[in-house]
């Protein structure tokens, strides 16, 4: 079924937080306007990435630092299960962005999957699966989820066991009894380790030894002392080294794990993929049923390439949150480079206020 509109003032690409972080600064300034805006999301349902997270996944900040503009992520859980107002679910996260969505009347289009965005005259043309829509602004948030990165090891088409990326991992079960090897030192291998390593026999290849944050460090500690470097280097003083963002934060799962020794089993990264296994740098193999790359991800873009704007290592240069290249268009939520915390739900708020008022001031919108 087609589009019911072929023109829109603002298109933005993508339907997770960082959309709705947007979305929530223009309803906000452009109530008092005539202003079309329309959200394309390609997913079922409200909640972007965190629809794709493993079940057992947790927050590692509390209810309030956990939100997006306006509206708090509701704190009700938090009076019969303790747990969940310390660190909420991710159905809770699903839930409060259905919630917020409806809260603030986004116009979110789901499933639509935007395939391309080219220069049409003054306008940008927006390319989807159900029609195309010609926009005087676009606003990228599409986060990475889509694009997972898996190194390029010797002998991956080879290997006859199982491989996943974190961003397919759901749950330790199907592993139970397996010998698994989780790829990657950060949280997400740390996170999955912990609860692979409780039902099946698993080691972890890391390029340097994992570093564990004290157990008292969550996300709360982390974004105040990044928010404090942040304001540190801008008046040029001596930020000093702060908790590393990729540091472990030990959630309870981790921290039970690493108590219980299940993190130790440490092994160089890899070297090459056997039929039947790995093999390490040092010439010695071993066999292996699963391997699990908790590898990262890209910024998903490539429905940008027309536009000329994407640079070699797949981002695109911007001030502030706006192309450089292209000045009609913005990108928000995808890491530092898109806004200091930007790729965070506390942090992403910023970026989107700063991006809203940027895109309403280029089609000459009065504000409020
Ligand atoms: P997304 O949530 O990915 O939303 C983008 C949407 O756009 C998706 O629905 C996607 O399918 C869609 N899309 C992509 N391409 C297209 C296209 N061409 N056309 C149409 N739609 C498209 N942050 C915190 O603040 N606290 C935490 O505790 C926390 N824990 C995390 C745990 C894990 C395991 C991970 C992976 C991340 C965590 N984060 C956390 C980080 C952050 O919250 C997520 O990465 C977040 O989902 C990023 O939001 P986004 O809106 O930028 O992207």
């Amino acid at each position: 079924e087609g589009l019911p509109f072929a023109e829109r003032d603002v298109a933005v690409v993508g339907g997770g937080q960082a959309a709705l972080a947007v979305g929530y600064h223009l309803a906000r300034e452009l109530r008092k306007t005539d202003a079309t805006v329309a959200f394309f999301d390609d997913r079922a349902g409200p909640g972007g990435a965190w629809r794709g997270t493993w079940d057992s996944l947790r927050l590692f900040s509390p209810a309030e630092w956990s939100s997006l503009p306006g509206y708090l992520l509701p704190r009700h859980l938090g009076d019969a299960d303790p747990e969940a107002a310390e660190a909420p679910h991710r159905d809770d996260v699903l839930g409060y962005f259905a919630a917020y969505e409806a809260r603030y009347e986004l116009p979110v289009w789901r499933p639509v999957r935007v395939t391309a965005v080219r220069r049409d005259g003054d306008r940008l043309r927006v390319e989807t699966d159900r029609g195309d829509v010609r926009a005087r602004a676009v606003v990228a948030a599409t986060g990475t989820a889509s694009r997972p990165v898996v190194p390029d090891v010797p002998g991956r088409e080879a290997f006859g066991g199982v491989q996943i990326h974190s961003g397919a991992y759901r749950s330790a079960e199907p592993f139970a009894g397996q010998r698994v090897l989780v790829v990657g030192g950060g949280n997400s291998g740390a996170q999955i380790l912990a609860e692979v390593s409780a039902v099946a026999d698993a080691s972890w290849a890391v390029e340097t030894t994992p570093r564990f944050l004290p157990a008292d460090v969550d996300g709360r500690v982390l974004f105040d002392a990044a928010t404090a470097r942040y304001h540190a280097l801008k008046s040029g003083e001596d930020p000093g080294r702060p908790y590393g963002l990729g540091d472990v934060v030990q959630v309870p799962s981790v921290r039970a794990a690493k108590e219980a020794g299940r993190l130790d089993d440490l092994r160089p990264p890899i070297a090459r993929l056997t039929a039947a296994g790995v093999v390490w740098p040092d010439g010695t193999e071993e066999s292996v049923d699963v391997v699990i790359w908790c590898t990262g991800f890209r910024p998903a873009l490539e429905f940008l390439a027309p536009l000329g704007v994407i640079d070699d290592a797949g981002r695109v240069t911007v001030e502030a949150t706006r192309s450089v290249a292209e000045p009609r268009l913005w990108l928000v939520g995808y890491g530092s480079w898109t806004g200091f915390a930007s790729a965070t739900l506390v942090g992403v708020g910023r970026s989107a206020r700063v991006t809203a008022r940027e895109v309403i001031q280029s089609l000459s919108f009065p504000t409020s």
